[in-house]
């Protein structure tokens, strides 16, 4: 298998690999650019997948301080205008003064690199540092399914090894790191983080690098239900039609059931 000498992982791309080896291998060694669509009807889930993006265009100008009045004149979309609304009636008051919002920080994982992309991140110098992330999704999955994310190991961790590059050579420690997942509901999700978790994910990460760096073979999931979202699924030969946006946006809430299938938030994150 050759996995480029530089690569580097993220969340986005350690999840595929969770999710289906033969996705990994696609997207990320093989590099195969498959044009098919995720959802249907096309041109409402590219609306979808635009509102996202234009809601957290709009946050990240309002943490770099430009006035939520200013922002809030140029909403023309009832859905944006909705999670904007909610981004003002359940601001997350305790956190550290010192923002960075949308920053990357990358930290040596074994020979390779570990990037997380920050939606914000809220430091005290010496004190707590926030990793926050914005979700749009209506209300949050269950806390154990979102613990078992990539993301919710990665990005403390990242912060935990690289932290230091913010605070000018004053090391971030693991118990000093909280990540918080924000939601339009007004509820977030919080998790503090241990240098017991640090710990643990730094040794499990490292072993799923060295496990992918050395794979002769990239495995189809047996999950069938995983490829119903999956753009490759016609070249894997599982199926042909995309899902129907309300099916996917489905998978993303889940149910008292089914725990959600996907992170609609994490889809602007490939191109990492
Ligand atoms: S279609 Fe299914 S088997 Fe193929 S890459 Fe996607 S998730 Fe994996």
């Amino acid at each position: 298998m050759s996995l480029p000498a530089d690569f580097v992982f993220s969340q986005t791309s350690l999840q595929d690999y969770a999710d289906c080896a033969r996705r990994f291998e696609l997207r990320y060694v093989q590099r195969v650019r498959w044009p098919a669509l995720q959802a249907e009807p096309a041109l409402e889930h590219e609306r979808h997948l635009r509102q996202g993006e234009r809601f957290h265009h709009l946050v990240h100008q309002h943490q770099l301080g430009i006035p939520a009045e200013a922002l809030g004149t140029s909403i023309d979309d009832p859905v944006l205008r909705a999670w904007w609304q909610a981004y003002l009636a359940w601001p997350l008051e305790d956190l550290p003064a010192r923002r960075w919002p949308e920053t990357a920080l990358s930290a040596p994982l074994g020979e390779y690199r570990l990037l997380a992309k920050f939606d914000l991140l809220a430091v005290e110098p010496g004190g707590r540092a926030v990793i926050i992330d914005w979700k749009t999704s209506p209300h949050p999955p269950p806390r154990e399914w979102l613990a078992k994310r990539l993301q919710t190991r990665v990005y403390p961790l990242v912060l935990a090894l690289a932290g230091e590059e913010l605070t000018g050579g004053s090391p971030i420690l693991p118990d000093q790191i909280e990540m918080i997942y924000w939601y339009p509901s007004g509820n977030p999700v919080r998790f503090p983080y241990t240098t017991a978790q640090f710990e643990r994910d730094q040794a499990v990460l490292l072993q799923t690098v060295e496990d992918i760096a050395q794979r002769a073979e990239f495995p189809l999931t047996p999950e069938l239900k995983t490829c119903a979202f999956c753009t490759y699924r016609s070249l894997c030969d599982r199926g042909e039609r995309a899902a129907s946006l309300d099916a996917l946006l489905d998978a993303e809430e889940g149910s008292a059931d089914s725990p959600p299938q996907i992170d609609l938030d994490q889809i602007a994150e490939i191109e990492f």
